[in-house]
């Protein structure tokens, strides 16, 4: 089992305690389960392993990468009872619940009710990410500034949205489709053909600007906004080709406005969290707003429940406090005892590297090579974080659409690309693929 080899210890975790009936302030270690196995859930667990207080690291099911910094457990993440049992058996102090799917199945209420503590919102609160009809219904509750939209379920209800926003068509499967269930088209006969291959559909407003994703952890009451990062959601340099789950991503953004972040805590962060509150339905864990900055001011694109990937494996790589009492923090309920957080002025890249035909029929099972020399010349300021990867034999191999998170810091953007670039030229994958263009506007600006 991965062990932090500096010794346990009485912690405290962030700052004064307040006093909160029932909770702990002060813990002898904590032991962490994370749930998920992408590149996201590798970044976590980097993070987590480098944190004194940790004491113990499992992860179910992880991946071969993963496999270097904790326990794996291959245990169906989808699987609510059988998580909550290996928490159980594990002792967990804390489970943290990496992909939404798991959320919207109910996990994270699993394992509350067998009462560990556990980062990630419940089942009706994952709604925000699992229905874009109840997002949009959130927001418009909070008067939360987003694209106007209609909810549509029928061939006449589509073809009236589509006629009353015009082109560029944006249509969205209501339900989760791991960040491919959106179209965004100049092209009427593409538009109305995915909305009619969907069940419930959202035909919104096109939002023309720059993106940015802004995270924030939250108990349900405060909220802590993380650094803003910027990802890039096509396949191929330009923003051409397909919409993916994440090419690649940056932090910081040298071009956004430093007064965005309190301006999104106000008219959105907060107030989402104090709307699903109102509504019964409190939110904790990692509220994602997905942001455009356009011409009348910052709109909500979408909101998910949990950590975004790939901008998560740059955003942590900036995070300098510990994360485990962070996230516990969030999951006790304790976060106004949360002290500051403390963050690198480094920029960070990271480049995902994609296997052959991703995103349409990804090919799985080629050999990796390379990762040792990364590990050797690129180290520490360059790693990589495993996504869809698996250990067969002696070799690694590929095992999903995205398969790697290639991850610099630098002190400024130029050099953090420069070092991502130069890892992921040592990669070998047969047939695989990767932008050249990540953060290379930003970084020249
Ligand atoms: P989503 O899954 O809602 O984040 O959408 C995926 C991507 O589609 C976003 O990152 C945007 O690039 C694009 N997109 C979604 N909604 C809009 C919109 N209303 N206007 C312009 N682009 C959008």
């Amino acid at each position: 089992m991965w062990r932090n080899t500096r010794t346990t210890r009485a912690v405290s975790l962030g700052g004064p305690h307040k006093g909160h009936p029932g909770q702990r302030a002060t813990l002898a270690g904590v032991k962490v389960l994370v749930i998920g196995g992408g590149a996201r859930e590798h970044a976590l667990c980097r993070s987590l392993s480098l944190d004194p207080d940790v004491t113990a690291l499992h992860c179910a099911p992880g991946n071969a990468g993963i496999a270097e910094v904790a326990e794996l457990h291959p245990v169906d993440q989808l699987d609510g009872d059988a998580v909550a049992r290996l928490a159980t058996e594990l002792g967990a102090d804390l489970v943290v619940v990496g992909p939404e799917a798991p959320l919207v199945a109910g996990v994270a209420d699993a394992v509350r009710a067998v009462g560990i503590p556990v980062f990630g919102p419940s089942r009706e609160a994952a709604q925000l990410e699992g229905s874009k009809a109840f997002a949009k219904d959130v927001m418009a509750g909070a008067g939360v500034p987003t694209a106007r939209s209609y909810v549509c379920t029928t061939p006449e209800e589509i073809d009236e949205a589509l006629d009353a926003f015009g082109a560029p068509y944006v249509v969205k499967d209501d339900g989760l489709a791991a960040g491919k269930g959106v179209v965004v088209t100049e092209d009427v006969e593409q538009a109305r053909a995915h909305a009619l291959a969907c069940d419930r559909v959202v035909i919104e407003e096109y939002l023309d600007g720059p993106e940015v994703s802004l995270f924030a952890i939250t108990d349900g009451v405060t909220v802590l906004p993380l650094r803003p990062a910027q990802d890039f959601k096509r396949a191929l340099d330009g923003d051409e080709g397909p919409n993916t789950g994440g090419m690649g991503a940056y932090s910081p953004l040298p071009w956004a406005d430093p007064k965005l972040v309190d301006e999104v805590m106000d008219s959105v962060l907060q107030p989402t969290v104090d709307e699903l509150r109102r509504r019964g339905t409190p939110f904790s864990g990692l509220l994602y707003a997905g942001l455009a900055i356009t011409g009348r001011g910052v709109r909500v694109i979408e909101f998910n429940a949990r950590f975004g990937d790939p901008e998560t494996q740059v955003v942590l790589a900036r995070l300098k406090t510990p994360l485990a009492g962070v996230l516990l923090n969030s999951a006790n309920g304790t976060l106004d005892d949360q002290a500051p957080l403390s963050w690198s002025d480094d920029a960070a890249v990271t480049v995902v590297v994609a296997s052959h035909n991703y995103p349409e029929t990804p090919r799985t099972g080629d050999p990796i090579e390379g990762l040792d020399a990364i590990a050797e010349q690129d180290a520490p300021h360059a790693y990589v974080l495993h996504a869809g990867t698996k250990r067969d034999g002696d070799a690694i191999v590929s095992a999903g659409g995205r398969v790697l998170s290639v991850t610099a810091t630098g002190t400024d953007l130029a050099q953090a690309r420069e070092r991502a670039y130069a890892a992921v030229g040592r990669i070998r994958l047969d047939g695989s693929q990767h932008r050249t263009d990540i953060a290379r506007k930003a970084a020249e600006a």
